[in-house]
């Protein structure tokens, strides 16, 4: 189900609205059709975590800026 959030900008309310089709977002405190589409939390957080890409690039490779992974000019 296409269920994305919102963000009203006239009220600044967050919802969710179930988007069918065509249909236009409206908020649901004041009606306002000003809203704009927020990153939908579920789908993106439940995915391996938040954690992990700033741990991998740290840790892999030792080196960024040359491939022996240890030399002078980066102190690695
Ligand atoms: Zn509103």
């Amino acid at each position: 189900m296409p269920i994305y959030e919102f963000h009203c900008e006239k009220c600044n309310k967050d919802f969710e609205q179930l988007l069918l089709g065509s249909d236009k977002p409206q908020c649901p405190k004041c009606q306002d059709r000003n809203v704009h589409r927020l990153m939908s939390a579920c789908g993106f957080v439940s995915k391996g975590g938040a954690g992990q890409p700033v741990k991998m690039a740290a840790g892999t490779s030792g080196c960024g800026t040359c491939s022996s992974g240890s030399c002078g000019s980066c102190g690695h």
